[in-house]
This record gives C-alpha cells, structure tokens and sequence, in this order.
C-alpha cells in the first residue's frame, strides 16, 4: 500500500477530540472543517514550556528522496505517546514545489502520517499563499514607489534585491523583465521569482513571536538603495502593516492528527538549505506550552538544518532540545560509501562501512553542541540484517546510543526502542545546549567557525563580491546578526559531488545576502537555487482526482 492508500483507510477523529488531547476545548480552537484548525496565540505559556522536553530530529546528508526525519518524528512522538509521556509532534508545512516535483509531499510515510495528507500537502489552510500575497504586496509597492513621481524615495531600481515569490517549481520565472510596455507599465527592471518556502517573509513568520514581533521584522526587510546610497526598508514604503495584516491567520499554527489520533501542529515551512529549514518558533513554544514531550525537525542533514536550529532559532527563542535524533539510512550510507544511486537498495556491507563517517561527523557536531544523540536507523524493507548489525557495532564501539526504529512500518510501535533511549537522555539530564558561536563575533568568524568546525572545511574564501557584501553589512551595522548559510545538502561541503566526509577542502562565499528582516545574513556559497525547476516526469503527471473527490496519486 502507498502512503495516500494508507492514510485513507484510517478513520479519522474530529479535530476538536485532538484539541482535548493537548487540554483545549472546541471554544480555545479555530475550526477549518473537521480535522485542521488554527491555533490562537493566548495558548502559549511561556512557564510551561520552559519545562516541556524538545527534541530535536535531524539526519545525515540525504540522498535526494529524503531519508526520513518526517517519518521519524511522527513515528517517535507515536512511541513516545505509547509509553504514556504526553507528545506532540511539531513540523514544517510541505510547499507544492516538492510535491509536484522529486520529492513528493511531507507528511511522512507508511504507518507514521500526519492526516488528512491530501489537505496537508495541498494548500493546506492557506498560509503559503498569505506568505506569497505579503511577499508580493511589498514587490509590487515596490515597483510602484520606482514609478511614483508624487511619492518617490529615489529607489535605484538596479540596486532593489526583493524578488517576487510562488509556491510552484518553475524554473522559467528565475529571471524576468518587469515594467515592459511603456510609461504607464513601471520603469523596465530585471528581477525574478523564488519559491515561496525561500521567501524572507518565511523565515520572518517562522522567527517572530508575535504579530508585532512579525511588523517589525516585516518593516526590517532591506530592499535596495536610492541614488545616492541611502539604504532603503520595507517601513521606509509603510508596507509592513498591511503585509502583516494578510498574515493574522497564517501566524497561527494549524493542529491536525497523526495516524494514531494524537497531535500534531504544522506551521511554516523554510527550506533548510537556503534557509533556517524548520517550522516557527511559535508553534515549538505551543507544543512546549502544551505538552510535556515536543519532538520537532530540522531540514535536512545536521551540518543545515540542525545548525540552524541551534544557532539561530534556539537562540533567539531561548529554547534547547534535550536529545537529538539522527535519522540514518542504509541507503544513504552507502550512498556515501560510494555505490552508485540505482544499486542502493542491493545489499553491499563494504560501501555502507565506508560510508559511515558521513554519520561520524553528524554525531561529533551534535556532541558540539552539548546535546546528546541518539542514532535511529530508519528501517527500509531492502535492508539485510547484516547492514544493520555494521551500523550497530560502529555504535556500540564509539559508545553512542542506537535504536532499530521500523516507524514506517509499524508507526509507534517501531519507535518503542527510540523513544526509551529519548525518555532516557531525557531524564539523565546530560545535555547542555551550548551555542556554536556568539552573535556577537565577526561575520567572517562566523561563517569560519560553521565552515571549520561543522562541515570540516580547512578554510573559506571570499568571492570578491562577498568582500564587498561584507563591507556593506559593515555599513549597515549589521554585523552581529546570525549567519545562515546557504549550502548543498548533498554534502559536508559546498560541492555536492564530495560524498561521505570530505577533508581538506576550501569552502567558497559566493555572495551574503541581507535578511535584515528575518535577522540574519545568508552567505551562499556554490549554486544555490531559490527557484527549483521540475524533473522531466514531473509528480503531477501521476496526480488525479475523481468526480467524488478523492486525490490520488500524492506521496
Ligand atoms: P525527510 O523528512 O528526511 O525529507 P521524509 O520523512 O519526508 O524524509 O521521507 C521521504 C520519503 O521516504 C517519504 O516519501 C517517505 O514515505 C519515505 N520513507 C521514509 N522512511 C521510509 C521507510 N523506512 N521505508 C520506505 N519509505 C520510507
Ligand atoms: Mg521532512
């Protein structure tokens, strides 16, 4: 059975029977149909959730079918809940790029969904567009603030960095001409499209506390310059109230069900490689305020998401998780050990050990951190036993917990042996979040401290454009914002071919971007993309509907 015909067959609780799960009643919630609502902010008890329990699901570089944290974070918030503690599952929203593209949607797989999967990984409750309708407002006032002559700021329409946004991968709209067909049409510029999960208001719905924590960094938002260099904000075009009055809902988290009827709340959803790559911060303080264990994702491997996780959003919000899961596949590791992609499901023990200090390198950063890991082998129908015993013996002889978890197949059930070892990282108390580095520090000793110690690099160099990237941060007075840099998942380094873990290599700065906004830099490095493109045989061509309404197809 494929996941859609999985998650059909299960019948769904009504949403406010969910609510009571997490102590709310159908008063405390906003009802969009039966099984999704909203979640107002007043639930948030920052007291309460000092004392909840985070825990962070992260994973090794992926191959490009993901390797499961999703799965793993339902699937062990199951088996956290069938060992009695009180577990909410909190995760990204899916953006239809994915969806229609490789990937498919993200709402886990097999017996550990998030429900109803159709909805979730289909619009949902509408926030991607309210993102992409604020992302667009500001383009457009923009645009016309540059064709204004009663109301100009001066803008050098050359100089303007904010794109327009959509949540669909369409690699045609990445560079455009705007203001064609004569006076009345806007002065001609060159600009572009990004997917609406890379859009700054994004990452800024995900960061902010509240709606007036969410305007103020709406008005942060850096555009471009004026003729004569001033620098130019989303507040100098008084946009950023009306951007965030199309977000009054899209601020609220959304909560829907897991296979097994408990909770789970869905919100925001950044990519992590070229952003922070995990749901809002307002949603992890509502899990945290409603539940006693809080297991969450960060995009994916370690050396991103997780990094991001820790070094940007945990501190900002003052928050740490306990225990960290890393997501491991057989598939993977070997993938890392050099077979090729087509034979990854042929068992081959020789490519997966040589593939193991991928795994390595993701369990020393964890342990840089302070938090202690918890490898979960996420179990594929192809693996043989004997994988399984190499990955275990490389364990048990470097002394890092292990579980065996079948969440695909089993839901909470695979995830009994994992969550006993989260319960008992938990309890020990052993872990102590200690940051990365201090905000405080020097951009450039910023990104060499991720760049050296995190992904392995020997150095970093600067394009001559990031040079003068750096200077204008300066300029900006910008300097003590986090980094957030934009990298390929596909491995340690900045060069997708370097599987396993690459050693010796120089980590190149391409160009740093401004999130003024969102708070924090992104320095790119390699060829990132923000507007991906479709496969030949794109998802969508296998996705249908009948006249009764029933999806098929979605994955
Ligand atoms: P990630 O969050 O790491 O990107 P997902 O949890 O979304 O990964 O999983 C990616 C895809 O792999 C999904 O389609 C999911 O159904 C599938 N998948 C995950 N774990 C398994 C497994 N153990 N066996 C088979 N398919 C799996
Ligand atoms: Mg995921």
């Amino acid at each position: 059975m494929n996941d859609l015909e999985i998650a059909k067959q299960i019948q769904l609780k009504h949403i406010s029977t969910i609510a009571e799960k997490l102590g709310l009643n159908s008063d405390d919630i906003e009802m969009y149909g039966k099984y999704k609502a909203k979640l107002p902010h007043s639930v948030i008890d920052k007291d309460k959730a000092n004392k909840s329990n985070l825990i962070l699901v992260t994973a090794i570089s992926p191959t490009p079918a993901g390797e499961g944290k999703t799965t793993m974070s339902i699937g062990l918030s199951e088996g956290l809940n069938q060992l009695g503690k009180q577990t909410t599952v909190v995760l990204r929203e899916p953006s239809l790029g994915p969806v229609f593209g490789i990937k498919g949607g993200a709402t886990g797989g097999g017996y550990s969904q998030v429900l109803p999967m159709e909805d979730i990984n289909l619009h949902f409750t509408g926030d991607f567009s309210a993102i992409e309708k604020a992302h667009n407002l500001l383009s457009a006032v923009i645009d016309n603030n540059i064709q204004s002559k009663t109301n100009s700021l001066g803008i050098d329409a050359r100089t303007v960095t904010w794109k327009r946004v959509m949540d669909m991968n369409d690699r045609a709209l990445r560079h455009i001409i705007v203001g064609l067909g004569g006076t009345t049409s806007g002065v001609p510029r060159e600009t572009g499209f990004d997917i609406t999960a890379a859009s700054e208001i994004m990452a800024i719905l995900c960061l902010a506390d509240d709606l007036e924590n969410l305007k103020e960094r709406l008005g942060n938002i850096f555009i471009g310059y004026t003729f004569d260099k001033k620098p130019i904000y989303a507040k100098d075009l008084k946009v950023e109230g009306a951007m965030a009055a199309l977000l009054k809902d899209a601020v609220k988290p959304n909560l829907v069900q897991t296979i097994e009827g408990n909770p789970a709340i869905i919100h925001g959803g950044p990519f992590a490689n070229i952003a922070q790559g995990t749901n809002s911060v307002i949603a992890t303080r509502m899990g945290m305020s409603l539940s006693d264990y809080t297991v969450t994702e960060a995009g994916f491997g370690a050396d991103l998401g997780a990094e991001k996780f820790l070094d940007i959003k945990c501190q900002s919000a003052g928050i740490s998780p306990k225990a960290i899961v890393i997501t491991t596949t057989i598939r993977a590791l070997k993938y890392h050990g050099g077979a090729d992609l087509k034979s990854l499901t042929d068992p081959n023990v020789e490519a997966l050990k040589n593939g193991i200090p991928n795994l390595e390198k993701h369990l020393e950063n964890v342990k840089q951190f302070g938090i202690t890991p918890v490898i979960a082998i996420n179990r594929f129908v192809s693996d043989s036993d004997e994988e399984i015993a190499a990955i275990q013996e490389f364990a048990k002889r470097n002394n890092v917990r292990v579980a065996l978890a079948e969440v695909w197949a089993k839901g909470g059930k695979g995830a009994l042996e994992l969550a006993k070892h989260v319960v008992e990282i938990v309890e020990s108390g052993e872990s102590n979040f200690t940051p990365l580095y201090n905000w405080e520090t020097d951009v450039t000793a910023k990104i060499e401290t991720i760049a050296t110690k995190i992904y392995g690099a020997n150095r970093v160099d600067y394009t001559a454009k990031a040079k003068k990237n750096l200077k204008t941060i300066a300029a900006l007075g910008l300097e003590n914002l986090p980094v957030c840099i934009a990298k390929t998942q596909k491995s340690l380094s900045d060069n997708p071919k370097l599987i396993g873990r690459p050693k010796n290599f120089t980590i190149t700065i391409r160009e740093i971007e401004i999130a003024a906004g969102a708070g924090f830099l992104v320095p790119i490095t390699g060829d990132m993309m923000r507007m991906p493109g479709l496969p030949a045989h794109p998802a969508s061509e296998n996705i249908n509907i009948d006249n009764d309404g029933n999806i098929t197809g979605l994955f």
